[in-house]
This record gives C-alpha cells, sequence and structure tokens, in this order.
C-alpha cells in the first residue's frame, strides 16, 4: 500500500496546511501525523479519539521512601543531576536518562525502574478519514521510535479497513523522527519557500531523500516571495532531479481556512485550491506509475 509523506526542512513553511488539503483531496486514505513533538493537523481536522494507548519506551528510577535510608550515594552517582536532594532523595523524572546506575548501586535496593509513560497515541474518526496521531509529552525523547510505532498502526488500519493509500504529515528537520518517518516510504513531497533557509533546509531534505533513494517531488509555496530565490531553488530542484509539482502564490485563503479550522481546499475554490488538485494528481500519477509490489 503506498505511503507518501510530506516533509520540510523546518516548521512554517505551510506542510500542515497542504498535508490537510491533500487529505481532503485524497480518497480511500489513512491519514497519520507524524510531527509527535509538536502536532497541529488535529486543528484543522478535529479528530474524535477512538482508541487511545500510552507509548511506552526507556524507563526512569523512582525512590521508595519507606526503603531509602537517606545514604545519598544515589544523588553522587547520577552524572545527569536528576536525583534532588531532598529527604528523602527524589528522582526527577525531566532529566533521568534511565541509564540504571543508582538502581544498581543503591544499597538497600530503594530505586525501582519503571517503564517510561512518554506520550500517549491515538486512532481518531475525522471527516476526511481515519487518523493516527500522537502527542509526546514535554522534553521527551524517543519521538523516533514513537514515530515509527505510528506508521505501523496506521499500516495495520489501512489493512484492517482497506484502505489504500497513508498520507503522513511528516516531522520537521532533518534528524532521527524524520529518517523514522522516511524509511521505505513511496513518495516524498517536500515543500519549502524561496528564501535562503528554505533553499537550505531543501538541499539537506534532498541529501536525505536521496541516500535513502526515495523519490521526491517539491511544492514551493509562497513561490512570489522572492523572484530571485524562486528562480534560484528552480535550479537547485534541476541540479538535484527533483521534480517541482507546484509552485503556490501567497494566499490569505490559507490563513483564513486555518482560522475557521477547514482545509483551504474545504474553504475556498479558487485558483490555489486548483494549483493543490494540480499538485494532487500529479501525486497520484506519480504513484500509479510507481506502485511497489505488496
Ligand atoms: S542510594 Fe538508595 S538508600 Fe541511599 S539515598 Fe539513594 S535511594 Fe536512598
Ligand atoms: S537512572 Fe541514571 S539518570 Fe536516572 S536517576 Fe538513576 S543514575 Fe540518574
Amino acid at each position: 500500500m503506498p505511503e507518501i509523506v510530506i516533509l520540510s526542512g523546518k516548521g512554517g513553511t505551510g506542510k500542515t496546511s497542504l498535508t490537510a488539503a491533500f487529505a481532503h483531496l485524497a480518497q480511500n486514505h489513512v491519514i497519520c501525523d507524524l510531527d509527535v513533538d509538536a502536532p497541529d493537523l488535529h486543528l484543522l481536522l478535529h479528530p474524535r479519539p477512538r482508541h487511545t494507548e500510552a507509548f511506552i519506551s526507556g524507563h526512569e528510577a523512582r525512590i521508595r521512601a519507606a526503603a531509602c535510608n537517606r545514604c545519598g550515594q544515589c544523588i553522587d552517582l547520577c552524572r545527569f543531576g536528576a536525583i534532588m536532594e531532598t529527604d528523602p532523595p527524589v528522582v526527577d523524572p525531566l532529566k533521568c536518562e534511565g541509564c540504571k546506575l543508582c538502581v544498581s548501586r543503591c544499597p538497600q535496593t530503594a530505586i525501582d525502574f519503571l517503564p517510561r509513560h512518554c506520550g500517549d497515541w491515538y486512532v481518531s474518526d475525522t471527516r476526511l478519514g481515519p487518523m493516527v496521531h500522537a502527542q509526546l509529552f514535554p522534553a521527551e525523547e524517543n519521538s523516533g521510535r514513537l514515530v515509527a510505532r505510528l506508521r505501523q498502526e496506521a499500516r495495520e488500519l489501512a489493512r484492517q479497513t482497506r484502505r489504500d493509500l497513508i498520507l503522513a504529515d511528516g516531522p520537521p528537520g532533518i534528524a532521527c523522527p524524520v529518517i523514522s518517518s522516511l524509511s521505505g516510504v513511496d513518495l516524498a513531497v517536500v515543500v519549502t519557500e524561496p528564501t535562503p533557509s528554505g533553499r537550505h533546509d531543501l538541499e539537506r531534505i534532498a541529501n536525505l531523500t536521496a541516500h535513502f533513494k526515495i523519490t521526491t517531488l517539491v511544492i514551493i509555496n509562497k513561490c512570489d516571495l522572492n523572484p530571485a530565490q524562486m528562480a534560484a531553488i528552480e535550479t537547485d530542484c534541476r541540479r538535484h532531479g527533483l521534480t517541482v509539482i507546484a509552485a503556490l502564490p501567497h494566499d490569505p485563503a490559507v490563513t483564513a481556512a486555518m482560522l475557521a479550522g477547514q482545509t483551504v481546499t474545504e474553504y475556498a475554490a479558487n485558483g490555489f485550491s486548483l494549483h493543490l488538485q494540480n499538485a494532487w494528481a500529479a501525486i497520484q500519477d506519480y504513484l500509479s506509475h510507481n506502485r511497489r509490489k505488496e
């Protein structure tokens, strides 16, 4: 079953607005929000969770006050400064790296090593189709593992419900969660804008997708922002062998749709929406000619 991930080198390029519009234009798909550190697709799709599950990853130390003799050894041992000098000592879960040193050295075996609840993930219903999404708790890590888990759940949901496409809003940047969102997908669509930082971010993503041998299509958002940078970014795309499937002018309908809690293609049947329909047709065309063997 084809999997598409929409990416951008950084936040603020309009990636989520465009993903939501494609979720509106797509048929028989599962929507997946892989931006687990700062998800915002839910603001446009208003998911109604029908299944919620804790995301458990790694461990954290917790001191049992009744068993602790206050010797203070754990405080000296923890090189992350995660154990507070209180009476009795207390582990700060935001600082605990789960190295287990204090657990194994405590003379009173007073420190438990508990599975770490890092966030929650959901299977939800939306007006545009089922959605798999998550929220990592503040300062939690392991977002790459959560992304992998969401992709697995989205594939399972698609199989169970006989859906034939997974459309994912990828994490921004090029770090571990992005790599996790990319491995094995059929197509990456990168949203960029004609600015020096947009070009730089596109270059980084293009190198990453080339490394994973993933076909990459490009959408240039706010293409009328800077004509010189627009020309430069088109040259960059040619150099990298990337196909530009849409150049979208700035359109206040995007913000108005966001404020209305709708996708831009639902909100306004204007030229901008027509550009997106053409871009979606180009994506479908690519998929129909490059279907992966199941
Ligand atoms: S090492 Fe164990 S007994 Fe000593 S202060 Fe820490 S938790 Fe308490
Ligand atoms: S498990 Fe490691 S990081 Fe966590 S409190 Fe113990 S020594 Fe510190």
